[in-house]
C-alpha cells in the first residue's frame, strides 16, 4: 500500500528517522576498551529519564515484562506479600506475574477505567501492622484502560501508614511521555520499556533502582539469572555488560535521549498534554465516551475509545488497518471489542495525529457508527488552533495583486493565459 503506515498503537510507537540512522551501524566488540564511551553516558543519561540523582538504572536486553520480572525477582523472596490494584490488562499481567513467580498477591480488585484505588491502598497498608507486606505494585499509566494513577498519592499513602514497603511501578507507557519523579516519589524499582515514549524498538527493558530496594537485593532468594541486578550492576560499574548487550539499540537510547533532552522533558510532556487534549476533544464530539471514567484520570498517552453497543471494535480497527493503512489499539481481555486505543505519544505531532483522527472516524462510520463526518477531527483542529503558541513575525514576501481584467485581445492573437 502507498504512503506510510499510520502507526497509532500504544507501543510500539513511531521510531524517528534519526534515531533510525542513529542504530544503522556495524556491530562492534562490546567488550573493547571504547565500549564504555557508548554504555556509561547512556546509564548516567537515563537517570533524568527517570528523575533520580540516588536511583540506578539497569538496561536488559529484554521488553517491558522482563523489567517487572527483573523489579520482584530482585527484592522478594518465595512467599512474601505484595499488593496490587488489578484494572487493567497490564496491572493483572504483572499480578499474575507476581503469582507464577511465587509471591502472594493481596488483589484489589478496581473497575477497569477507574485509577489505581488510593485509599484502599492506604486501608490495607494501615491494617497491615506486621509488614507483611514487602512491596507494593502500581501500574502509572494503565495502557489497555487509557488511566493515569496518582503515584505521588500513593508514596503519601505509604508514608502515612509508616510502611517500609517497596513501591514499584510500571511506568512502561509513561516514563519520558508522561511526568515522572522517582526521587521525589520515593519511588524503588521503576520499569519501562524502549519501545513507548522512548520512540525505540522493542528490545529494551529498564529499571531504575533506589538504594533502599538495592539494599533488599541479598536477602531476597526469588531465583534470578538473566535478571540478576548484581552482575548488571558489577558490569555497569566498569561502563560493561555481564553478556551481549543490544547494541543498536544503545545507540538508538543514545540518540533519544539527546532528542528528549534537547525538547526539554517538560516541553515533552506539556506536547503529550496537548495532544492529548486534542484526541479527547475529538472523542467527545463523536459523541463517544472514554474509557477512563473521570477527568483525574485521562491518560496523555492513550485513548481508550468505548464503541456503542451492538458495535464490535474488532472490525473499526479491521477496517482501519485494511483500507487506511491505520494501526488503532485493541480492547483487551474484558474490553475486547467494546473499545479501541489511539495511541498519542512518542514521536508526534498535531498533523500526525489528525490523520489517525480522521482515519479513525472513516473507519468508524464504515463499521456503522453514525457520527459527523469531520466532527472529531475538526474540535481536535479548533483546540489545537487555540492552544498554539503565538508565532514570531517574520518578514515574508508580499502577495502579488489579484488578477487585472485581461486587456483588450489584439486581433489574431491568442488571450488565454495572458495575465499569466
Ligand atoms: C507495553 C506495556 C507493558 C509491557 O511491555 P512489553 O514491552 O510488551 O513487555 C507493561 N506495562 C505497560 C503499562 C505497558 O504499556
Amino acid at each position: 500500500m502507498a504512503g506510510r503506515n499510520f502507526l497509532f498503537v500504544p507501543g510500539p510507537t513511531n521510531t524517528p528517522d534519526r534515531i533510525l540512522r542513529a542504530m544503522h551501524v556495524a556491530m562492534e566488540d562490546h567488550r573493547s576498551s571504547d565500549f564504555p564511551k557508548l554504555a556509561a553516558p547512556v546509564l548516567e543519561n537515563l537517570k533524568k529519564i527517570f528523575k533520580t540523582a540516588a536511583g540506578q538504572p539497569y538496561i536488559f536486553p529484554a521488553s517491558g515484562t522482563g523489567a517487572w520480572e527483573a523489579s520482584l525477582s530482585n527484592t522478594l523472596s518465595p512467599g512474601d506479600r505484595v499488593l496490587a490494584a488489578r484494572f487493567g490488562m497490564f496491572s493483572h499481567l504483572w499480578i499474575d506475574m507476581a503469582q507464577r513467580l511465587g509471591l502472594k498477591v493481596d488483589v484489589i480488585e478496581t473497575e477497569w477505567g477507574e485509577g489505581a484505588p488510593i485509599e484502599r491502598y492506604h486501608e490495607a497498608l494501615a491494617a497491615d501492622k506486621g509488614h507483611q507486606i514487602k512491596a507494593v505494585l502500581i501500574t502509572h499509566n494503565e495502557t489497555a484502560t487509557g488511566v493515569t494513577s496518582d503515584v505521588a498519592g500513593l508514596r503519601k499513602a505509604l508514608d502515612d501508614a509508616k510502611h517500609p514497603a517497596l513501591l514499584m511501578v510500571d511506568g512502561v507507557s509513561s516514563i519520558a511521555s508522561i511526568d515522572f519523579r522517582m526521587d521525589e516519589w520515593g519511588v524503588d524499582c521503576a520499569v519501562t520499556g524502549s519501545q513507548k515514549g522512548l520512540m525505540l524498538p522493542a528490545g529494551l527493558g529498564i529499571v531504575a533502582v533506589s538504594q533502599k530496594a538495592a539494599a533488599r537485593y541479598d536477602q531476597a532468594t526469588l531465583p534470578r539469572v538473566f535478571f540478576d541486578f548484581g552482575d548488571m550492576r558489577k558490569a555497569n560499574a566498569t561502563g560493561y555488560f555481564p553478556y551481549t548487550p543490544s547494541l543498536s539499540l544503545l545507540y538508538g537510547l543514545r540518540e533519544s535521549l539527546a532528542m528528549l533532552f534537547e525538547e526539554g522533558l517538560d516541553n515533552v510532556f506539556a506536547r503529550h498534554h496537548r495532544l492529548a487534549e486534542g484526541a479527547r476533544a475529538a472523542v467527545k464530539a463523536w459523541g463517544l465516551d472514554l474509557c477512563a471514567r473521570e477527568p483525574r484520570w485521562y491518560s496523555d498517552t492513550v485513548s481508550a475509545v468505548m464503541v456503542p453497543s451492538g458495535i464490535n471494535a474488532a472490525e473499526i480497527i479491521d477496517i482501519a488497518y485494511r483500507r487506511y493503512n491505520l494501526a488503532l489499539g485493541a480492547g483487551l481481555a474484558r474490553m475486547a471489542g467494546r473499545l479501541f486505543r489511539i495511541g498519542h505519544l512518542g514521536d508526534l505531532n498535531e498533523c500526525m495525529l489528525l490523520g489517525g483522527l480522521a482515519g479513525a472516524e472513516m473507519a468508524m462510520r464504515d463499521a456503522g457508527i453514525k457520527l459527523t463526518p469531520g466532527s472529531g477531527v475538526g474540535a481536535a483542529e479548533e483546540y489545537w488552533r487555540g492552544t498554539a503558541a503565538p508565532l514570531e513575525k517574520r518578514e515574508l514576501p508580499p502577495r502579488a495583486p489579484d488578477a487585472q481584467p485581461a486587456a483588450p485581445a489584439a486581433k489574431g492573437k491568442a488571450t488565454a493565459g495572458a495575465a499569466r
